[in-house]
């Protein structure tokens, strides 16, 4: 008999755990939270309050692993863009053309997500869930992870063995100091913090905003010498909208009714801000803060034999570029795919960690390059170049804004849908060379592309918003 047990219970544990089954005997996955019956937040997941983008790449590796998923979000109200046609962004270098095209994100509420996912997940019998259970630790040596110590809910403290042990605990994850304690060596860590900042708000949309109401992306500049000041406006299930506001150090966004709202009419265009003066705050106000960049170099260590560490464990990824899900999601692809090449095996986890590794490296490269163009940034990785990287990224997306090619390349890469080299083909080189040949889009040109707006912004806004958002705020 094979055992395994996953530490934590969220996207990544889940993805973990299924991509385990039919490898071992036994999956088990302890959770120290409570899950919730219904979609909500939990206390486990504090980040759940904010916008959630789940980009196509990590999508299509959920459905790959719990086939059907995607079909169940959208019955129970996620919607699917196209990144190039659902999509009205407004990037450093301009807005964008509206493009058809394949990569695609999916909006919804993050407790929607975890719902479904954990619904999917649980109905395969091989895979046990122990919730309210904490894990405290790690048994074996430097050699071999042999299980964990953990404490449940009434403090009851135990052992519980087995061959493969991952760590999925997010965030916080406490495995270096657990590793420490087996003997192994400390692991390399870098952070990278551009002192990120969330506001977030549910708005029960107006009448008017159909089902295929667009996403708002309104990205935050690098490299002006000012903070960086971005929001995304994203319809979700319930007939709802999220709105995140961020900002950089020295422009965090407030979470108080009137400074939310100046905030949102400050930017660049003020497109979000005359949404929600048409729509109705339905929650308080969220912060969220400590949003830095942070990897650790797990496979460059001696790890013990049957160990492995994911998702945000690994690398926490600015949420800003919308791929900590997504690099998790592949992640337990990359688990799935080495199992069924050779099974339970010795060297499984480090081989599947240097995978890990492969996976996270675009999207950390690509966050650590635009976040080090903003002022106060603190950061212990030294990227070489960096003047000419954001030269090459601004040129790109500049010509990206009129050319579907690039644009297409660009969203494969960014929603992790394909990999720098197979997305950019000769098309996309030649465009390169060629540079942007078209005046840039006005603002009014690029949100009459999108008639799905539903003239909502022809309209007087019904109520500032401002009472009803009080009422909320004070909650
Ligand atoms: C404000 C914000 C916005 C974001 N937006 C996006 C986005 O748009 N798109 C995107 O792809 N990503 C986004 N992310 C990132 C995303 O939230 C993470 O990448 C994702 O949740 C990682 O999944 P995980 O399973 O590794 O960690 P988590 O989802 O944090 O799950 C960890 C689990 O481990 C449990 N746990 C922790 N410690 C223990 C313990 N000792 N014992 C037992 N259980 C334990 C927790 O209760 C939790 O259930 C955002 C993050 C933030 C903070």
């Amino acid at each position: 008999m094979t055992s395994a047990i996953v530490m934590g219970g969220g996207l990544a544990g889940l993805l973990t755990a299924k991509a385990l089954t039919g490898h071992v005997d036994s999956v088990t996955v302890i959770e120290g939270d409570h899950y919730p019956d219904t979609p909500s937040p939990r206390r486990g997941l504090p980040q759940g309050y904010q916008n959630h983008m789940l980009m196509g790449g990590g999508a299509d590796a959920i459905e790959a692993l719990l086939p059907g998923t995607l079909d169940r979000l959208q019955a129970a109200g996620a919607h699917r863009r196209g990144m190039g046609d659902g999509l009205l962004m407004l990037s450093s270098e301009g807005w964008y053309r509206r493009f058809a095209g394949a990569p695609y994100v999916i909006a919804c509420t993050r407790p929607l997500l975890d719902h479904v996912v954990r619904a999917q997940a649980l109905t395969d019998p091989r895979l046990t869930v122990v919730t309210d259970t904490k894990v405290l630790g790690l048994t074996g040596d430097a050699h071999r992870a042999t299980g964990v110590e953990c404490e449940d809910a009434d403090g009851t403290p135990r052992t519980i063995e087995a061959d493969f042990v991952v760590d999925a605990t997010g965030r916080r994850s406490k495995a270096p100091q657990w590793l420490a304690a087996l003997g192994v060596p400390q692991v390399e860590e870098k952070t990278v913090d551009a002192g990120l900042g969330y506001a977030g708000r549910k708005y029960r949309a107006p009448e008017g905003a159909g089902a295929d109401f667009p996403g708002i992306l309104i990205q935050a500049e690098p490299n002006t010498g000012e903070p960086g000041r971005g929001a995304a406006l994203m319809p979700q299930e319930n007939g709802e909208w999220i709105v995140a506001l961020m900002g950089t150090r020295g422009a965090a966004p407030p979470n108080d009714e009137d400074g939310f709202n100046a905030y949102a009419r400050g930017l660049r265009h003020p497109i979000v801000a005359e949404l929600i003066e048409r729509a109705t705050p339905a929650g308080p106000i969220r912060s969220a803060r400590a949003l830095a960049n942070r990897r650790r170099f797990y496979e460059k260590l001696p790890l013990p034999e049957g160990f492995l560490v994911v998702g945000d464990a690994v690398a926490v990824l600015s949420p800003n570029y919308a791929t900590g899900m997504s690099a998790a999601a592949k992640a337990a692809v990359a688990l799935r795919d080495a199992l069924a090449a050779g099974g339970l095996r010795a060297g499984l986890g480090r081989e599947v960690q240097a995978e890990i590794a492969e996976i996270i490296a675009a999207p950390w490269q690509s966050a650590v390059v635009n976040d080090s163009g903003f002022p106060g940034v603190e950061s212990d990785v030294q990227v070489r170049g960096l003047a000419f990287q954001h030269r090459i990224a601004a040129r790109m997306s500049r010509i990206a804004a009129e050319n579907p090619a690039v644009a297409n390349a660009f969203y494969s890469i960014a929603s992790l849908a394909a990999r720098q080299k197979e997305a950019m083909g000769l098309p996309v080189l030649l465009a390169a060379l060629r540079g942007a040949k078209k005046r840039p889009l006005s603002a009014q040109e690029a949100i009459a592309q999108f008639p799905e707006l539903g003239g909502l912004l022809d309209r007087a806004p019904a109520h500032s918003g401002s009472e009803a958002g009080r009422r909320l705020v004070t909650e």
